[in-house]
């Protein structure tokens, strides 16, 4: 693991900022990389759930305007 300013070693991954730079490092850093991993998958899932939501909910938009909005879309399942 290197310091992504000035690309030297980092000794200690639990410190915030760099000991020969001083500059802080990015928190991708400061995680293992297990935990980084972690973090990647679980923020993929969000954006899967979010674009699945957004495909269903332009569905339903598309539906409604097929029933000529006669009814909600609540009502169309
Ligand atoms: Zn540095």
């Amino acid at each position: 693991m290197n310091c992504p300013h000035c690309q030297r070693l980092l000794y200690s991954r639990s410190q915030r900022k760099c000991g020969y730079c001083g500059r802080e490092l990015p928190a991708e850093i400061l995680f293992s990389e297990a935990e980084v991993e972690k973090i990647r998958a679980e923020q993929q899932a969000i954006n899967h759930r979010r674009a699945l939501a957004k495909a269903k909910e332009e569905e339903e938009k598309e539906e409604a305007a097929k029933a000529g909005g006669d009814m909600p879309a609540a009502f169309i399942t």
